[in-house]
């Protein structure tokens, strides 16, 4: 059963053809059985586990059907859930057991799902293959040299290997698209604000999100669905009203204009993704969508943006971790010796962001570096603002490759920041994006489609990739790790 889609597990539990403490265990034992070669979680919650099924299995005796109701998922270790530990990926947060449950978490228990894990990341979010991970590096499912994409690399592989019906992962340059990209999973950046960073660690303030992964649309709109509002902890969050996402799954995109950017088809990019990507836009056009060929000039800014944004933020948000409020703390002759031996902890690519974000954040260079990229960053918001007066949704690739192999980028910084070039955009303008399955290249490779829609307009990037799914049969292909189910 560990194939069924959440959308199928949920109306097996609704005929009573499961029960959720089965569907529970079925996943526990598929994770003990597979993860040792994937490596997903980071920690695996069994008893807890267990315990939300039971619960959930007795709700629905009482005539309970709230829409995640005993259906287990996974949460990237960077997310609060009370009681169980939260790394963020980083050995300097090891041990460290939140008192309090993240906004979006509460909600994943007011909807009644199940929580199998935490799930691997990139320390603090930073980087694109789960590599930087203090811990370990998760494998992609679809081959198990390759990296699955990160930083939410962990749950993108836990949900393609049929080890979580689907997951939360965290998505502030691209962390949920890209690795959905590598795993053929659907993955949403929803709208910045649509749901509250309350209890999510944080990276980069300003370009933090929850993000979602499923293996159909359907499946990654329920759980967007469940965990999407306003929550006045986060100052950010918006106060809007949350619509039927998936009422709004209609299939029909008669009509819809898709821009497609002539700055996204780029010297570099794959031959197999271009390919895969400008076959995709052709479907949806015959699906009744309107191409139309668009620009989005500042475009051979965003990274250089990005990294000087994501940084500045990044090394004040990680001033706190000083050994004295969480975690372990190194011993020392005295307070300094005991803070800088404790922040030894970070790995070297969070090292390098602290040390970037310091210098662009410093007095003498401010104005040049972080002001430059604040006013830069307004130029890209404005391209995407312009684009939206002319066309519905954006369409170009999630990743300029496919997955690549573990190692292959580790020693080289800047190879890695360029697999995020086609989705930090979306994170420096105020859109939201997703990632659709669109193919496989001749390594048998999943290749992906973004679908990038203007601010809180998830419903029709959604439906645009409803309709192209339908129309399709990428998801209905699985990696055949354990065999094929
Ligand atoms: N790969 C990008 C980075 O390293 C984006 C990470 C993310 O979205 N969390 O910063």
């Amino acid at each position: 059963m560990d194939y069924l889609s959440l959308t199928e597990a949920r109306d097996a539990l609704r005929k009573g053809e499961t029960t959720s403490v089965d569907l529970t265990q079925a996943m526990l034992d598929r994770i003990v059985a597979l993860d040792n070669d994937v490596n997903s979680y980071l920690t695996i919650t069994d008893e807890m586990a267990l315990a939300q099924a039971a619960a959930a299995d007795k709700r629905r005796a009482n005539g309970d059907d709230t829409p995640l109701l005993g259906i287990p998922i996974a949460v990237k270790d960077i997310i609060s859930v009370q009681g169980v530990p939260n790394t963020a990926g980083s050995k300097i947060l090891d041990g460290f057991v939140p008192p309090y449950n993240a906004f979006v978490v509460d909600k994943l228990e007011e909807a009644g799902a199940v929580i199998l894990g935490k799930t691997n990341t990139d320390e603090f979010a930073m980087g694109s293959s789960t590599e930087n991970s203090g811990f370990f590096t998760t494998s992609n499912p679809w081959d198990l040299e390759r990296v699955p994409g990160g930083s939410s690399g962990g749950s993108a592989a836990a949900v393609s290997a049929g080890l979580a019906y689907a997951a939360l992962g965290t998505d502030t340059g691209g962390s949920v698209r890209q690795p959905a990209s590598f795993c053929s999973l659907v993955g949403l950046r929803p709208t910045y604000g649509r749901l509250s960073r309350w209890g999510v660690v944080a990276f980069a303030s300003s370009l933090d999100q929850v993000g979602h992964f499923g293996r159909t649309v359907a499946d990654c709109t329920a759980i967007f669905q469940a965990t999407a509002g306003y929550d006045p902890r986060d100052s950010t969050s918006l106060n809007v009203e949350v619509p039927d996402f998936e009422a709004a799954l209609t299939g029909d995109i008669n009509g819809l204009k898709v821009g497609v950017p002539q700055e996204y088809f780029i010297e570099g990019i794959d031959a197999e993704v271009e390919t895969a990507v400008r076959t995709a836009i052709a479907k949806l056009e015959e699906l009744g969508a309107e191409i139309v060929k668009i620009s989005l000039p500042h475009t051979q800014y965003a990274l250089p943006v990005y990294y000087l944004i994501a940084p500045a933020e990044a090394s004040a948000n990680l001033a706190r971790y000083d050994g004295v409020r969480y975690g372990p703390r190194a011993k020392g002759s005295d307070m300094i010796d005991s803070v800088k031996k404790t922040r030894a902890l970070f790995g070297a690519e969070v090292k390098r962001r602290i040390m970037l974000g310091t210098y662009a954040l410093s007095a003498g260079y401010y104005d040049e570096y972080y002001g430059r990229a604040l006013k830069v960053r307004t130029l890209i918001k404005q391209d995407f603002l312009d684009a939206f007066e002319q066309v519905d949704v954006i369409a170009c690739p999630t990743s300029p490759t496919t997955a690549f192999k573990i190692g292959e980028k580790a020693d080289d910084p800047l190879a890695m920041y360029l697999a995020d070039i086609f989705t930090l955009s979306v994170n420096l303008s105020a859109s939201c994006g997703l990632n659709v399955p669109c193919g496989f290249d001749s390594k048998g490779l999943p290749i992906g489609l973004q679908l990038i829609g203007n601010t809180l307009q998830e419903a029709t990037i959604l439906n645009a990739a409803y309709a192209y799914e339908q129309a399709t049969a990428w998801h209905k292909q699985q990696p055949t790790i354990g065999g094929n189910l």
